[in-house]
């Protein structure tokens, strides 16, 4: 049985360090349920996007700062950390930046559709922007259906996930109410 763990902190300042941590003590404390593989999403830094505090429906991409990031590993959470940690390393990120407002997600999978590997860890995502990111404990009946319908629409998967139709179900919605103008 998968686990999920989810941090926000509004109108708090958090250090990205901190929040990491909180999210890998989160699943740490899940651990006792089994799982295959884990993932964490990070907000970027909010504060450089242009126009920051008006409405987020202006945040079409391409945006002005970073996509959430993303980090994901098969096998156990400390492998997760570890590999977060070299990842971070690598791309020099600041690991002391402060964010008022921030929101991370965290998850423990157990493999239902697609063998445990990176790619099929969750969180699950919407598109390379990952305007919507899904982390989810169970199976979709109706996936393939979805999934069909979907391609048909012109995405493309990722994964071999019945979760990753969520995302993109999310956003081919919230596209279409976009377009009308409803959102
Ligand atoms: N069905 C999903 C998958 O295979 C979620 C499995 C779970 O509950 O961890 O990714």
């Amino acid at each position: 049985m998968c686990g999920i763990f989810a941090y926000l902190n509004y109108n708090v300042a958090r250090e990205r360090r901190y929040i990491m941590e909180v999210l890998f003590n989160g699943l740490r404390r899940l651990e006792y349920r089994g799982y295959d593989s884990a993932g964490i999403a990070i907000d970027a830094d909010l504060r450089k996007v242009a126009g920051y505090g008006r409405v987020e429906a202006e945040r079409m991409p391409p945006y002005d700062s970073l996509p959430p990031l993303v980090f994901r590993q098969e096998g156990k959470i400390e492998s997760l950390v570890r590999s977060v940690y070299a990842e971070v390393d690598a791309m020099d990120l600041n690991l002391e930046e402060s964010f008022p407002v921030h929101a991370g997600i965290a998850h423990t999978r157990w493999a239902t559709h697609g063998v445990p590997s990176p790619r099929n860890s969750h969180p699950q995502s919407s598109d390379t922007w990952n305007e919507f990111l899904v982390v989810h404990n169970g199976i979709i009946t109706n996936y393939e259906v979805l999934k069909e319908t979907l391609v048909r629409h012109g995405f493309t998967f990722e994964s071999e996930t019945d979760t990753e139709v969520i995302p993109k179900l999310a956003k081919f919605v919230f596209d279409k109410a976009r377009e009308e103008g409803t959102p």
